[in-house]
């Protein structure tokens, strides 16, 4: 069921508006930047409908229904979390890759080395989410049994919000960290003082588990600005910030259109993405394309695609913290007293309160399954031609 409206896009909150979703949360956008209106169509969505949705699109596209509830259950979640970029938008995409014979149901990850604490995963493009999923669920197990597993998902379709992956170790009890890369696609993040891009928006996530409370979620693109939200300006027809992004000329640009293939005129060069900070996020990009997916010969960002579709190799380390920490109430006190310490930093605004990574997207999971998800026209109009096209009726959901 949808409810239709306009709205401030919750997605683009934090750097392009007010902070509608969660108003205590902070907007952390450039102070000298400011887009002129962030209004644009939408239609709400209960959580419950669009899961069901997926579900049925994926199986009928299909795969088991295990695999598109794990499927759908990721890709809502995103949503839920605020990361539109990684939510039920991206299925069409999905859809396209499966249409173009580059996706198959029959594809099925297979075990290339599976020796405590090493697991290593030949994806063979299989669905991304539930490769992923099971892969962190293999290491998890060996985690408990021996304090530490190392693994390495290779060449898997799109698996994306790779916080999902943190958060399902840290419900286990277990450190995670996480370096992934984007392959399939053409380098779109410059290096450090680069005119052109040579990384992908390769992520980085590491989950700190809290006994008995809430854990730590460190999640994040190392461009500055993940590639889903520079779409999401474009397809608005808006700016970005100053210092984002760069035309193919490498001179700084404020138009997304510069970091699109399509948005490019013939004569022009894509241009690129900048990593956040500086070289150290340049550092991190280039350190997870080699981890994840460069030493162990899977697709790589400089390598010409084969064909249309993303891809992305995960490289992970799951600890066991009960290893070198046994006490686990003393283990939450250190790490609650410490958080503690952080949030009480006094605060630039006063309506703009410190935050620890992950209290941004619970927030946003809270407003979101109480208010519903908001999706633009062009994505929905975009869901129910990929619906249609394996007998489904999307506005029936
Ligand atoms: P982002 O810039 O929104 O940063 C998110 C992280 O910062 C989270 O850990 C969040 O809790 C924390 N955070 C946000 N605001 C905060 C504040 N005010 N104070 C303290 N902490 C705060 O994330 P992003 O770079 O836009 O990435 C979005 C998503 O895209 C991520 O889930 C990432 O995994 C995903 N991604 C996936 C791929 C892929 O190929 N699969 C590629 C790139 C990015």
């Amino acid at each position: 069921m949808a409810t239709q409206g306009t709205n401030v896009w919750h997605d683009l909150a934090w750097f392009a508006g007010p902070c509608t979703v969660a108003p205590h949360l902070s907007c952390n956008r450039p102070a000298s930047f400011s887009f002129s209106d962030t209004i644009m169509a939408y239609r709400t969505h209960s959580p419950h409908a669009l899961r069901a949705l997926v579900t049925d699109m994926v199986t009928a596209a299909g795969w088991t229904l295990e695999e598109a509830r794990e499927t759908a259950d990721h890709l809502v979640l995103a949503n839920l979390s605020g990361h539109d970029s990684h939510g039920v938008g991206m299925l069409p995409l999905y859809f396209q890759s499966l249409a173009d014979g580059n996706l198959s149901p029959q594809a099925k990850p297979k075990a290339r080395l599976d020796a405590a604490p090493f697991l290593i995963i030949d994806a063979g493009v299989a669905l991304g989410q539930p490769a992923a999923r099971n892969a962190v669920e293999q290491a998890a197990a060996m985690a408990k049994a021996g304090g530490v597993a190392i693994l390495n998902l290779l060449d898997a379709h799109h698996i994306g919000r790779i916080g999902h992956y943190a958060e399902a170790a840290a419900e286990h009890g277990l450190i995670s960290l996480f370096w992934v890369n984007v392959a399939g696609r053409p380098p779109i993040v410059a290096p450090h003082a680069a005119k052109e891009a040579r990384f992908g928006t390769n992520p980085h996530a590491i989950g700190i588990p809290v006994p008995g409370g809430d854990p730590i979620i460190l999640d994040f693109a190392t461009s500055r600005m993940a590639h889903g939200k520079a779409r999401v300006a474009l397809n608005k027809g808006e700016a970005v910030p100053p210092g984002y992004i760069i035309d193919g000329q490498g001179r700084p640009t404020t138009e997304p259109r510069h970091v699109f293939l399509h948005g490019i005129a013939g004569d022009e060069t894509l241009g690129a993405l900048l990593p956040f900070g500086d070289h150290k996020g340049a550092g991190l990009a280039l350190i997870a394309e080699l981890l994840s997916a460069g030493l162990m010969g899977a697709a790589r960002i400089d390598q010409k695609p084969a064909r249309s579709w993303i891809l992305n190799s995960l490289f992970g380390i799951v600890i066991d913290p009960a290893r070198l920490e046994p006490d686990a109430a003393l283990r939450k006190d250190r790490v609650e007293s410490y958080l503690a310490f952080v949030r009480a930093a006094k605060p630039q605004d006063p309506a703009d309160p410190v935050l620890t990574p992950g209290e941004k997207e619970r927030a946003t999971r809270i407003a979101r399954t109480r208010d519903g998800i908001p999706l633009d026209d062009e994505t929905w109009s975009q869901i129910k031609a990929a619906a249609a096209a394996h007998g489904l009726d999307a506005e029936r959901y």
